[in-house]
């Protein structure tokens, strides 16, 4: 169940989201909680759930380890702060900062040389899905960035499938058309990493989950979280996502 702040929060307000948040997930067990706030956010955040379970991540690194690279963040200056996670290729990443799939890939890598766990993020938009072309978009994402990992790699990587449509809008995608997509992806998985690998890798679906949509969403069968945006910035509402 995973939290992604965008560019919402200061170090003050993180760390009062957090003593509202941790008691209303104190007793959640079997499954894992992160939340992705700002880089400058991080401190704060990993200082907040010490002796909790909850996981913190960054929102993006660039794939260097230093240098002149004036406002990056490399992979390890996010270890560094005590971050576990990092959100790699969002929609708004690709949209806005010029990601493509070959550098989701090297930020991938980057992150997965220095430990951090990647939340890899895929999906189509909505020209895209009313051309009839989602799981060509889905299966050249997949092609063209995690497929190129190592298998040992893969093993640790989070797929999240953001319809792009969905995100922001208040259009979440039903079910049924999130678990398609979601086995399209497992397929590819299957095909190229193996069936073992395919059951066990996580693909979490984001895009305007809410406390009331999570359970019809988290009922489909290759639905195994969800990445949660706006609806993840108040304790009260991604607690209640989280205790679905
Ligand atoms: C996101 O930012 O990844 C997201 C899914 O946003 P929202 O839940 O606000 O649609």
């Amino acid at each position: 169940m995973a939290g992604n702040w965008k560019m919402y929060k200061t170090p003050a307000q993180t760390t009062q989201f957090f003593e509202r948040f941790i008691p209303l997930v104190a007793g959640v067990t079997g499954r894992d909680i992160v939340i992705f706030p700002p880089y400058v956010d991080l401190a704060a955040a990993v200082a907040a759930v010490a002796g909790s379970k909850i996981g913190v991540g960054a929102q993006n690194l660039f794939w260097m380890k230093e240098g002149a690279y004036t406002g990056e963040i490399s992979a390890p200056m996010i270890q560094a702060t005590g971050a576990e996670w990092v959100l790699i290729g969002h929609s708004e990443r690709r949209q806005y900062f010029g990601e493509t799939d070959e550098t989701v890939l090297k930020r991938t890598i980057a992150a997965l040389e220095h430990g951090l766990k990647p939340v890899v993020c895929v999906g189509e938009r909505l020209e895209e899905r009313e051309a009839g072309n989602t799981e060509k978009v889905l299966l050249a994402q997949f092609q063209g960035g995690l497929a190129g990992l190592k298998p040992e790699q893969f093993a640790q990587v989070v797929i999240a499938y953001e319809p792009v449509w969905a995100i922001g809008t208040g259009k979440t995608a039903t079910p049924e058309i999130a678990e398609e997509a979601h086995r399209v992806i497992r397929a590819e998985i299957a095909r190229k990493f193996g069936a073992e690998q395919a059951s066990r890798t996580r693909i979490l679906y984001g895009g305007s989950v809410k406390p009331e949509n999570t359970k019809a969403l988290m009922a489909q069968e290759d639905i195994d979280g969800v990445l949660v945006g706006g609806a993840s910035l108040d304790p009260a509402s991604f607690a209640a996502i989280v205790n679905y």
